[in-house]
């Protein structure tokens, strides 16, 4: 399981990746005439109208190649619109601080000015925060853009709220839809007030994404917004129509849109509709097993979550000095890849497990935190103390663990087998833990001289 939050690391099935292969789609020139790519573009067309009923958007634009690109090219089309209405001064973007990186970014980068709103307590959007910042720019009010389900794991609850105080206001709503994995087959961003929102294929709809690409981040808008939406690179349009194009190809990542028509396709409106609820259950899942060991920071009005769970481990650090990155080494132990860390709260850890992991496997990541945190409490009560323990050793590579000598404090059974493995197989980190920011700071470069090859052959 890579249970990394805010990233819908899912299951890359084989059936899906298939027809990426076949050379009908993978040999076709990007630039070749449309007369000779017919028949990928009934693959296109068909996505397209996929991905609008999905979301309820009247437009998709499959160009840009990230979530990141749709979230420039979803601004790139309000600021159009607001200009073809002859509201130039419309150029402030409201973002809550819980937001996404890239959101501030892309605001930036389409000649926005960003204004922070505030989150409460518990996580949500400050109403009246929102509604005071909406009036006091009400004149120059662009958009706002927003995470729903938020980056904090929760459906919240006044979302049609917030999109109707920005609309009185003659603003847009981006609603950034890289969670749209909570939401396929129970709501749609375009029915409950959003504008335009980018998807990520390559996290919602099954494009693998391990080391950053490529991706499709196609973005879907209301009416209004369609005729903004990115224009073909090989097709003149008048600028006064759309923003022109964001990538230099019309259909961006073309070549891979037929995983996510594969997923499509093969589950169905019903199968996707399950995948959505499996998510949310198996989040939830995790939340409710963990909840007596770890503080889950963030949840619903009714105790749920949605797809994923936010647990903080700042209370911790603070009783005993453990980090988020012991705990993330320290999974690796038991054969897990680390969940998100610190993102969007420093200090804690964010798990998603999509519908992908079956019920033993998210019971066999359940045991292994559970197992972590009694090694906490051995901290906290002075069995080992921080650097003798298990938690900041971690990972065990075999060569330390067979090495004849052993100094640590605790057992090597303790170090490399954890838990019972009943029987599976046990993975072997190939390095113990190095001291992270040293890399990042003091770079070295690693490629061979020449001379090297030469004593080779
Ligand atoms: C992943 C993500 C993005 C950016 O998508 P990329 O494809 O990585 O550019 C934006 N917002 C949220 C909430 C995300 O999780």
């Amino acid at each position: 399981m890579i249970p990394l939050g805010s990233c819908t690391m899912k299951l890359n099935a084989t059936s899906e990746m298939i027809p990426v292969g076949w050379e009908e789609f993978s040999n076709i020139h990007p630039y070749a005439p449309y007369d000779q790519t017919a028949g990928y573009k009934i693959l296109i067309n068909d996505l397209e109208v996929k991905l609008s009923k999905i979301t309820g958007y009247s437009a998709i634009s499959l160009q840009p190649n990230a979530g990141s690109q749709g979230e420039y090219a979803g601004l790139l089309a309000i600021d159009a619109f607001h200009r073809s209405n002859g509201d130039q001064q419309r150029k402030i973007c409201l973002i809550p601080e819980s937001a996404h990186g890239t959101n501030p970014a892309s605001a930036q980068m389409a000649g926005m000015k960003v204004v922070p709103i505030s989150c409460d307590k518990k996580g949500n959007i400050d109403l009246e925060d929102l509604s005071e910042k909406a009036s006091q720019h009400s004149n120059e009010l662009a958009a706002i853009m927003i995470t729903y389900p938020s980056t904090h794991g929760v459906f919240e609850t006044t979302v049609t709220d917030v999109c109707k105080i920005i609309h009185d206001h003659g603003g847009k709503v981006y609603i950034d839809g890289a969670n749209l994995n909570a939401m396929v087959g129970l709501c749609k961003p375009g029915e409950f007030g959003g504008d335009v929102s980018h998807l990520n294929l390559h996290k919602t709809f099954c494009i693998p994404h391990g080391g950053g690409g490529p991706g499709v981040g196609p973005i879907g808008v209301v009416k209004d917004l369609a005729p903004h939406l990115p224009s073909d690179p090989l097709k003149y349009e008048p600028p006064s129509k759309n923003v022109g194009p964001v990538s230099a190809t019309n259909f961006g990542s073309a070549s891979i849109l037929p995983i996510s028509w594969m997923y499509i396709q093969m589950m169905g409106a019903s199968g996707l509709r399950k995948a959505t609820q499996v998510a949310i259950l198996s989040a939830n899942y995790i939340a409710q097993k963990l909840s007596p060991h770890f503080k889950i920071l963030y949840t619903g009005k009714n105790g749920l979550i949605a797809h994923e769970c936010i647990i903080d481990i700042r209370p911790l650090k603070e009783l005993c000095g453990v980090e988020v990155d012991d705990i993330a080494k320290r999974l690796i132990d038991f054969g897990f890849h680390a969940p998100t860390m610190s993102f969007p709260v420093p200090g804690t850890l964010m798990i998603e497990p999509t519908e992908s992991e079956s019920l033993a496997e998210l019971d066999r990541f359940i045991e292994a935190m559970i197992c972590i945190r009694h090694e906490i409490t051995q901290v906290e009560d002075g069995t080992y103390s921080i650097e003798e323990s298990p938690l900041r050793n971690a990972p065990h590579c075999a060569e330390k663990v067979i090495s004849d000598d052993w100094q640590q404090k605790y057992s090597r059974s303790v170090a490399a087998y954890p838990v019972d493995l009943k029987g599976r197989n046990k993975y072997w980190p190939p390095i113990g833990r190095v001291d992270n920011v040293y890399g990042d700071k003091n770079l070295m470069c690693s490629c061979p001289s020449m001379s090297d090859y030469q004593e080779e052959s």
